[in-house]
């Protein structure tokens, strides 16, 4: 499969900067703000569960990615070296969290008639491209989790006296043999959200699979031989082999969505826990993104009816105008989705491309930022981010930055450099071009807008408003908004 490109180390403009404040992050765990203190001098290392691979990502999961993705640049421009590890989940995900129901892959699988392979790989491929178009950091390791069965099988084998046991359908976890089990989520053994017992025998509701057992007379396409019986590693087993083999633990931290702040994450902890013989959760920090909802409620996956990114660059919305609406957002807040707000976030993006288009044209050497206006900002900026990675204020003092008159233009354009490392909309390569997309559905060429727009100001310079209006009525009939007087200059917008 090929990976996303890996995003070029060099920066043209900016020269180095050192933030100095303090980096405090919301850690679930505690409910707390806590300061970023890394396991290893200098270091970050950071885990995000990835996608499961049967189906495309919707535009919800991918905000947990841009969230990854922010954390992962602020610890780089503060100077750490930054190890992130994605997985991508083919095997073991079940369509209900607490062990019921199937394989997510092997449903898909079944339903269309396909390799379960073939699958993985086309929606891992599909997540990917949607990475790239986010302009999501290539992260050190994409982690296959089908790549470490033997080491899953290691890790249970090391767990399974003192802290599993064996029932018809596998190996499972007994919650009741690690620490505050639950403490993630509020909840302990015998709480938690919607846990009608599903399987017969377990000890506790919350106990959950660590290795499921092919029934009898069954054959999954994916299934490995085990010390108990064929058949398939649980969701939670994967992310704690991969993060332990990667990372090492502990390491500092752990991302997701706000979901798996109920149960998968809590899993994890507790068979770390176990593997580690101690109290730890085996990462420093757990960190939650909140949900990206609509109208309806949360977008989800098994729901059907989902956004994708595909969706919207169809309908004419450039990717990036999604990553400004996530960053708009605190990572902590719900976000609710509306075309009128990614509308919005387009515009807002497409006066920043604008102006630092307009600045690039000026000046283009990389320089010192020696300004008092500018080092405040760079603080100011640098003092948004590290407090829990508060964009919504940093997305304003860029602006604040943007707009800046009367200051040198190469200064002004290496402060936007710094500041578009961490906000990763890529402002000193994307042209006013580049974010108008056509929607799909749209017939008409570029060549036949300009031709019409044209041919619409002669009219009018003849004071022939009719004509004028008739050309203007015909582009709308053709879903062609002409945009007279707007502020950005743009002359026509392709209607969504
Ligand atoms: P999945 O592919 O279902 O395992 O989910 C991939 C990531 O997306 C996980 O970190 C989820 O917690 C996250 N996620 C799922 N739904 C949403 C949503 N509506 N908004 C934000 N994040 C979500
Ligand atoms: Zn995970």
């Amino acid at each position: 499969m090929t990976h996303p490109d890996a995003h070029p180390a060099t920066k043209p403009y900016a020269q180095p900067v050192t933030p100095t404040a303090p980096l405090t992050l919301f850690d679930s765990l505690t409910r707390a703000l806590k300061p970023f203190d890394p396991v290893h001098e200098g270091e970050a290392r950071v885990y995000s569960c990835g996608p499961t691979v049967y189906n495309f990502p919707h535009i919800g999961n991918m905000r947990a990615y841009v969230f990854a993705d922010t954390l992962g640049r602020v610890l780089t421009w503060k100077g750490y070296t930054l190890r992130h590890v994605i997985n991508i989940t083919d095997v073991g995900h079940l369509t209900d969290d607490a062990d019921a129901g199937e394989d997510k892959l092997e449903k898909a699988a079944a339903e269309k008639a396909q390799s379960i392979w073939d699958i993985a790989r086309f929606y891992t491929e599909a997540y990917w491209d949607d990475v790239k178009a986010l302009n999501i950091r290539q992260p050190a390791h994409w982690s296959i989790a089908t790549d470490y069965v033997p080491q899953m099988i290691a890790f249970a084998e090391k767990i399974a006296d003192n802290h599993c046991y064996q029932l018809e359908s596998g190996l499972y976890f007994d919650t009741s043999t690690v620490p505050d089990y639950g403490r993630l989520a509020r909840h302990g053994t015998d709480e938690g959200e919607s846990r009608i017992d599903p399987v017969d025998g377990k000890r506790h509701p919350a106990d959950f699979a660590i290795w499921r057992k092919t029934p009898e007379g069954e054959k999954r396409q994916m299934e490995w031989d085990s010390p108990w019986g064929k058949g398939a590693p649980g969701w939670h087993l994967e992310c704690s082999v991969m993060s332990e083999a990667l990372l090492g633990m502990p390491f500092d931290i752990h991302t997701g969505g706000i979901d798996h702040r109920e149960i998968h994450h809590p899993n994890e902890i507790a068979q770390n826990q176990a593997h580690s013989c101690a109290a730890d959760t085996g990462a420093r920090m757990w960190m939650h993104n909140n949900f990206l909802v609509d109208r309806t409620g949360k977008m989800s996956k098994s729901s059907g009816e989902f956004l994708r990114l595909q969706l919207l660059i169809d309908k004419g919305y450039h990717p990036l105008g999604y990553r400004m609406m996530c960053l708009q957002a605190h990572y902590r807040s719900e976000l609710e989705f509306s075309w009128d707000n990614l509308g919005a976030a387009l515009t807002r993006l497409k006066r920043m491309v604008m102006a630092v288009s307009q600045l690039r044209e000026t000046t283009g050497a990389a320089t010192e930022i020696t300004h008092p206006k500018l080092t405040e900002l760079l603080a100011r900026f640098d003092a948004a981010i590290s407090d829990d990675l508060n964009t919504p204020i940093a997305l304003t003092i860029l602006e604040e930055a943007i707009a800046l008159k009367k200051i040198d233009a190469a200064q002004k354009l290496a402060t936007i450099a710094h500041m578009d490392d961490v906000t990763g909309f890529a402002l000193l390569t994307l042209s006013r071009a580049d974010l108008r997309l056509r929607p799909k559905a749209a017939t008409i060429s570029e060549i036949e807008i300009d031709a019409a727009i044209a041919e619409r100001k002669q009219a009018r310079e003849a004071k022939d408003y009719a004509a004028s209006d008739r050309i203007r009525d015909a582009m709308a009939a053709q879903g062609v908004a002409l945009m007279d007087g707007d502020s950005l200059g743009w002359e026509w917008l392709l209607a969504p």
